[in-house]
């Protein structure tokens, strides 16, 4: 919340970062944290969790952060678990990093965009495709050297400090000697800045960038693993950059693909997708209910993304769709089903638009000066969803209870009413 504070103090003149932190600040709400209690796997485990309702989604919540790490760190096992290297091969935890240019030089955007094209020049070498079979590969930024900074006594200052952006990688290769990794991503470091007319360049003694290379082991997997999909050192170090820099950071709409699964674990999708998948193309080879599903949040109007929103997660907690959201799919679908185009339902399907984000629509609700009406819409957004998650979580575990941080709980349900099976224990060694 403290960050949402900081952004709108600042940010009169810039609807962006305005529209960013009121979503920060929907999201840090009481309202929006749940616990639950009485939870159970589905080895009749009980358990208790605690999450999030709705997500705003925007890089600089901490709220968002946690959840997109831990996204990442599950995706990058289920992709390096499912590797088996040769006799040459092995995993091996490789960051490749670069030199902080001060913020007045290099602002966030353009570091971003510099170490982006780095990367790109750098994984399309013949070296590297032929060295590299598989991987992933997270990027990490950070206010530059903490250290650095606290011996001198002195907070951020964009004249001195920048942000440094460091890649972490785990990939499946042979031996890579460090010499040639450093020379290789050097080069590349400099092709990116020479294009955005940063000369400056690598300061090391022997003028190559910094790079480190150790081998996975079965120890420190989990941590490399956590470094791979940390993102971001800490989000409460937002707090200590200066407003004029913070409105920046906070604009900052495109940020680069923080986590990217490479080469051979791009190809397996996880078996819970895959599951989605065959789901999603059960049927009499009509058109596929995963289609359907795009094309209603695609050309839809409101409340087919809604619908479609909801089919997703009811797949992806459920692994199936409650009838009515199948029939519901089906009946604003049906368009798909005829053979000629200019029979869609409300004209042509060529001239049907993409929804837009909530955030696009915030900001040119905020440039028009129309901030009632925004702060409006997005309390009726962020309120359907939680609705809709609230729901959710009952119909997934019909025996727990749920409270959110405001004290409100759910289900709302007498103790005499409870089915019975709820009051039964559920450990068999109970
Ligand atoms: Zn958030």
């Amino acid at each position: 919340l403290e960050i949402a504070r900081r952004i709108e103090a600042v940010a009169f003149n810039n609807p962006t970062a305005r529209v960013i932190s009121h979503k920060i600040a929907k999201c840090a709400r009481a309202e929006n944290v749940w616990t639950g209690e009485d939870l159970h796997n589905e080895h009749g485990e009980c358990y208790s969790a605690t999450g999030t309702l709705w997500r705003c989604n925007e890089r600089l919540c901490p709220n968002c952060l946690t959840a997109h790490s831990r996204r990442g760190r599950k995706r990058a096992r289920t992709a390096l678990e499912t590797l088996t290297p040769t006799k040459s091969e092995r995993l091996w935890f490789v960051t490749l990093t670069m030199p902080t240019v001060a913020a007045i030089d290099s602002p966030l955007l353009l570091t971003l965009s510099v170490t982006a094209r780095a990367w790109r020049l750098f994984s399309q070498r013949s070296w590297w495709r032929q060295m590299v079979r598989a991987g992933v590969k997270g990027v990490e930024f950070t206010l530059g050297d903490e250290r650095k900074r606290s011996e001198s006594n002195r907070s951020w200052s964009a004249d001195l400090d920048g942000y440094h952006v460091h890649l972490h990688l785990v990939i499946l290769s042979p031996w890579l000697p460090s010499k040639t990794l450093r020379e290789e991503w050097t080069e590349c470091l400099k092709n990116a800045w020479d294009e955005v007319g940063i000369t400056r360049g690598v300061n090391t003694r022997d003028g190559l960038a910094v790079c480190h290379i150790k081998a996975v082991t079965k120890h420190n997997f989990d941590g490399v693993l956590c470094e791979v999909a940390k993102y971001i050192t800490k989000s409460e170090s937002w707090l200590s950059i200066p407003e004029s820099q913070l409105v920046e950071v906070a604009s900052v709409t495109r940020w680069p693909r923080m986590f990217e699964l490479l080469g051979e674990c791009r190809g397996e999708a996880s078996p819970k997708q895959r599951t989605i998948a065959t789901i999603g193309r059960r049927g009499d080879g009509a058109v596929a209910v995963l289609d359907r599903i795009a094309a209603l949040r695609s050309d839809g109007d409101v409340s087919d993304i809604n619908l479609a929103r909801q089919a997703s997660a009811e797949l992806y907690v459920l692994l199936e769709l409650q009838p009515e959201t199948r029939a519901a799919i089906e009946t604003r679908t049906r368009y798909l089903d005829t053979p000629h185009v200019s029979a869609a339902r409300d004209g042509p399907l060529l001239v049907r638009h993409r929804a837009r984000s909530l955030r696009d629509v915030g900001i040119e609700l905020l440039t028009a000066g129309r901030v009632a009406e925004w702060r409006e819409l997005l309390t009726e957004k962020v309120s359907q969803v939680q609705d809709f998650r609230r729901a959710q979580l009952v119909r997934g575990f019909p025996f727990a209870k749920f409270t959110s941080l405001d004290g409100r709980s759910w289900p709302r349900r007498h103790a005499t009413s409870r089915p019975l099976s709820a009051t039964l224990p559920v450990d068999a060694g109970d």
